[in-house]
């Protein structure tokens, strides 16, 4: 059996059996009211299925940073009213705890067929602790787990980790998708494969950055961390975003690339500007003329024809992290640029893009390519700590061994 061969649930007996699904449904909510439904779409189709086949189906998800205590501000209700809406053909019902007589009570009237969503489980200091007496405490309303939720697969919590240990567990369909995508970007991608890293800073992404060096044939470098590298190399980025304390660090994972037979490619020009808000003055220059009053915002657009050109050679695509500040106009052109070209591409049928992370996902709908990409992942942290090379725990006690 290998790394990634995972108990699947078309391979489980659900029929009358109590099966509780772990999702993540940190949906972004403002007053009260979703503004993008995406998580929740993405698990329909396990509970879907598992509804089908007459399972009786518990909802497990957590919400916000309640930090243990019973927040209503962060309740799970309105996110279950909403999953009710969508699911359509069978109806979900909440109940206000996730452990308890009362939740045991609303589980044993469950018929075939029929959804119970609990409340957040962050409710209880327990869940992030992986407390195993608490994992008992949600394994008891089952008698099968299913994790879909890949975005919280990095976090070793009670309902991902320890309760693994007290229920036969299978991945649901997006974990399955989620894992299948990523390793075939990372482990055994067609190649040429080239990344994408951008993002504010090199701090948090230098795990990253190393174990992609010595996998990767391209490393396209952009966005603020890009000027830690350009620090380093003994440019002057005036006033821009820069991790100085880094730039050993930058220069170390340049080595570690050259060794490996990757190629960095850093920004060649960019825009500047002299503020950092919507509508600023900006201009485009060189990188060895970069006003010492100026930062520098996004990439220029002899970068972006240069790193377009990169990517209609490569097969492989892996995106993390925007090239510029991309949310404020007109710092967002440079990442809009290579994603319509990346999505071009990935249309003709010449490269297969995977991307991941909140602010990745929102500059490819931003640049109204969200949908072209062969697979966006749902997941920021979890996404990370894979391109890390890390073993994530939900995803390890799925594994077949
Ligand atoms: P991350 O969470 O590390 O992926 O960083 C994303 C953030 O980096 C976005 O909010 C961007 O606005 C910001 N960013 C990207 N490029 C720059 C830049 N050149 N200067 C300042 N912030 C940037």
């Amino acid at each position: 059996m290998g790394q990634h061969t995972f108990r699947s649930i078309e391979q489980a007996e659900v029929e009358g059996k109590r099966v509780l699904v772990r999702v993540d449904l940190n949906v972004p909510m403002r007053d009260g009211v979703i503004t993008d439904t995406n998580r929740i779409d993405r698990v329909l189709p396990t509970i879907r299925s598992l509804a089908a086949a007459g399972a009786k189906v518990i909802i497990l998800s957590h919400f916000g940073r309640p930090k243990g205590k019973r927040m209503p501000e962060m309740s799970l209700r309105p996110v279950a009213g909403k999953m009710d809406e969508l699911l359509k053909s069978t109806s979900v019902t909440f109940v206000d705890e996730c452990v308890g007589p009362e939740v045991e009570m609303a589980v044993n009237s469950l018929e075939n067929g029929q959804v119970l969503f609990l409340e957040n489980l962050r409710f209880h200091p327990e869940e992030e602790a992986d407390d195993p007496e608490f994992a008992k405490r949600l394994a008891r309303l089952g008698d099968i787990y299913v994790n879909d939720a890949f975005s919280s697969s990095h976090r070793a919590n009670a309902s991902i980790h320890a309760i693994t240990s007290e229920l036969p567990s299978y991945a649901g369909f997006l974990v399955a998708a989620e894992i299948a995508a990523l390793s075939k970007a990372l482990e055994l991608p067609e190649r040429p494969v080239a990344a994408v890293v951008g993002g504010a800073k090199v701090s948090t992404k230098i795990s990253v950055l190393n174990n992609l060096a010595k996998k990767f044939d391209f490393l396209i470098i952009g966005g603020g961390m890009a000027n830690t590298f350009l620090h380093a190399q003994g440019i002057d980025v005036g006033k821009s975003l820069c991790e100085a304390d880094l730039a050993n660090t930058a220069l170390e994972i340049t080595r570690t690339a050259k060794e490996a037979g990757c190629e960095i490619l850093l920004p060649v020009d960019a825009v500047v500007a002299k503020e950092f808000r919507a509508g600023a003055q900006s201009e485009v220059c060189a990188l060895d003329a970069v006003p010492g009053n100026s930062m520098i915002l996004d990439v220029g657009p002899a970068t972006v024809k240069a790193l377009n050109a990169k990517i209609a050679t490569c097969r492989t695509l892996l995106w993390n992290g925007p090239m510029g500040a991309f949310e404020i106009e007109p710092f967002g052109e440079g990442t809009f640029a290579l994603a319509r070209e990346a999505a071009r591409l990935t249309k003709a049928g010449s490269l297969v893009t995977v991307a991941g992370g909140g602010d990745t996902v929102a500059a490819l709908n931003a640049a109204g390519v969200g949908k072209d990409f062969t697979y966006v992942s749902t997941a920021g942290g979890a996404f990370l700590e894979w391109l890390e090379g890390k073993d994530l725990p939900g995803v390890v006690a799925l594994r077949v061994t």
